[in-house]
């Protein structure tokens, strides 16, 4: 058992998918077999006419492949947009949520999905250029720059736009003026995977127009574009104030703001460590993750000198 597995995974890794003999697609569940075994996509199975094994003439049967299933749908495959530079590989079941955050699939304009008006589709990588070309006014918002928002009107709704980029990322900054809800809402959300969006956080300043003293702020987490800014709105996970509040920020129907979108450090490597350490510490300490390997060392000298052979036996068994 203990040797099947990996070997189980190493040819999970290397295999390279089965295509089906007619229609040259990539196999997937399910696969129909002919009398003599050969095995046949599922679409070619039911419209095959006269239903006959390409290959061998026999007749195709409703018997499944499952061994083949199975493998199909354990192993790896790469991300269509691999030619456009997607690296991902992904079991399929994964492969639609993948695709939907997929930085290199073809995209609208964003723009364009808000208000209409632009049909212009392309990769992430040309994005920008186009808001350079098409989209100006909704372009040039830079991070801890004032924003300045023009004919802003709380008995109005409303919508401010722009696409910011920072460092190789993209992220969309949406505000929304709402009556009905009788709020203004602000929004960063990251165009690129749910993962890339959490390890972002964003801050809105809204600065008072009228006291330069008041300014409110927010600390909020990214979210990606897959999800509607309405929906992070209505769930409340962004920056938010009663319109009747907004007035006192608002001088001459112009309204100012500041944004800052800061990366999160990864702190995954912290939290292995002290699994590990608790997996090497046999003794349960007081802080659980908190005793570092030298601890250990430093408590097993005494032990040695004081408590005898005994707690020195422990020590190397707890060790080894
Ligand atoms: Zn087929
Ligand atoms: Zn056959
Ligand atoms: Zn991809
Ligand atoms: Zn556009």
């Amino acid at each position: 058992m203990a040797t099947a597995k990996p070997n189980k995974k190493a040819a999970a890794v290397a295999i390279d998918l089965p295509e089906c003999p007619v229609c040259m697609e990539t196999m997937s569940a399910p696969i129909f077999q002919c009398q003599s075994g050969h095995s046949l996509c599922n679409s070619c199975t039911q419209n095959l006419m006269p239903p006959i094994c390409p290959i061998c003439r026999q007749n195709l049967t409703q018997m499944r492949n499952w061994q083949l299933e199975e493998i199909v749908a354990k192993a790896k495959v790469p991300c269509p947009n691999k030619s456009a530079g997607c690296v991902y590989t992904m079991v399929s079941v994964d492969m639609e949520e993948h695709l939907k955050e997929c930085i290199f699939r073809e995209m609208e304009c964003p723009l364009g999905i808000v208000f209409g008006k632009c049909s212009w589709t392309g990769k992430l990588k040309d994005m920008m250029e186009h808001f350079k070309e098409r989209h100006t006014d909704h372009c040039n918002a830079t991070s801890d720059e004032e924003v300045e928002l023009t004919n802003v009107d709380i008995k109005n709704d409303d919508r401010h736009f722009f696409l910011v980029a920072q460092t190789k990322f993209l992220f969309i900054i949406t505000v929304k003026i709402d009556t009905l809800q009788n709020m203004v809402y602000w929004t960063i959300q990251h165009i690129g995977s749910k993962k890339a969006a959490h390890d972002h956080i964003y801050e809105i300043h809204v600065l008072s127009k009228q006291n330069p003293r008041r300014k409110v702020v927010f600390t909020e987490h990214c979210f990606n574009d897959a999800i509607k800014p309405e929906e992070i709105f209505r769930q409340g996970k962004c920056a938010a104030l009663p319109l009747e509040m907004l007035v006192h920020y608002i001088k001459d129907k112009k309204l100012s703001f500041r944004f800052f979108i800061k990366r999160i450090p990864p702190a995954p490597k912290a939290n292995k460590n002290d699994k590990g350490d608790g997996k090497n510490d046999n003794k349960p300490g007081p802080k659980g993750p908190g005793p570092k390997p030298k601890n250990p060392n430093q408590d097993s000298k005494p032990k040695q000198n004081g408590a005898g052979p005994s707690g020195k036996g422990n020590k190397n068994k707890a060790q080894a």
